[in-house]
């Protein structure tokens, strides 16, 4: 969640070069159930990404490819844009089809800053449906993981300005997309999306370190999995991403 920017360099081209191409490159000729996952931030050939830091689900301090590009037990992938592009606007997709569960909007978006509440960490405990500091927490509702007897519970996420969508897909139960800028949000929960939707603008609300989409990929409620396969991550050959070998390509690699 909380994000190093790292400052892309060469090792781009290391982590990207020689990924297998996986999936179609064509979502329209894919079943349904079976969508892999749309890079979700619209870094391109102008506006570039600056960094990117990976899961760490297994709490070892070291990404999929062995090497340090996480931080401990971090659950998403953090891709980091220069604050002129999150000022100019860079789109959030909808990684897969789906349909939003939850939305919060309406936090200050240029974290960190001692000086905005909405940056600090939140002093009392947390409560369902209660918004303080950095963190916001569902009300209660039908968000149990699958091995809960409760029918009730809530979460509480520290992302700010964040996004969860839920997915019939055989291989991803739900995505999330934290520190969205403010008041950029398109969508609300029940709203239908599909895959490369623009669902909000990427921004720095929340426990933030700079401009950045930290994206979450889910196995059940607040489950996040490593969507990146790689012999030192818990995912070894599973294809998580569309077109993985087309991710290197949004960086500065030089
Ligand atoms: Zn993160």
């Amino acid at each position: 969640m909380k994000a190093k920017i790292l400052i892309c360099c060469a090792v781009f081209s290391l982590i990207f070069a020689g990924c297998t191409t996986s999936g179609s490159s064509n979502p329209s000729n894919l079943q349904y159930s079976r969508q892999l996952l749309l890079w979700p931030i619209g870094c391109n050939s102008t506006h570039l990404c600056i960094g990117i830091l990976f899961p760490d689900v297994d709490s070892d301090n070291i990404s999929y490819s062995c090497q340090n590009l996480t931080y401990l037990g971090h659950t998403g992938t953090d891709i980091a844009i220069t604050q002129e592009d999150m000022d100019a606007g860079i789109p959030v997709y909808a990684s897969l089809d789906g349909v939003v569960l939850w939305a919060y909007d309406g936090k200050y978006d240029r974290c960190p800053d001692e000086n905005e509440l909405d940056c600090l960490a939140p002093l009392s405990e947390p409560s369902p449906e209660s918004s303080e500091g950095y963190r916001i927490c569902t009300e209660k509702g039908d968000y149990c993981r699958k091995d809960s007897n409760l029918t009730d519970c809530a979460w509480c996420n520290i992302g700010g300005n964040f996004i969860v969508i839920l997915h019939d897909n055989h291989l991803v139960f739900g995505t999330k997309y934290d520190h969205l800028k403010n008041g950029s949000i398109t969508v609300k929960p029940g709203d239908v999306v599909k895959q490369g939707d623009i669902i909000a603008m990427a921004g720095s609300s929340g426990n933030s370190e700079g401009p950045h989409l930290h994206f979450e990929v889910w196995s059940d409620f607040f489950t996040a999995i490593d969507p990146w396969n790689g012999p030192c991550g818990t995912n070894k050959d599973v294809i998580y991403w569309m077109d993985r070998a087309e991710l290197g390509k949004h960086f500065i690699t030089g």
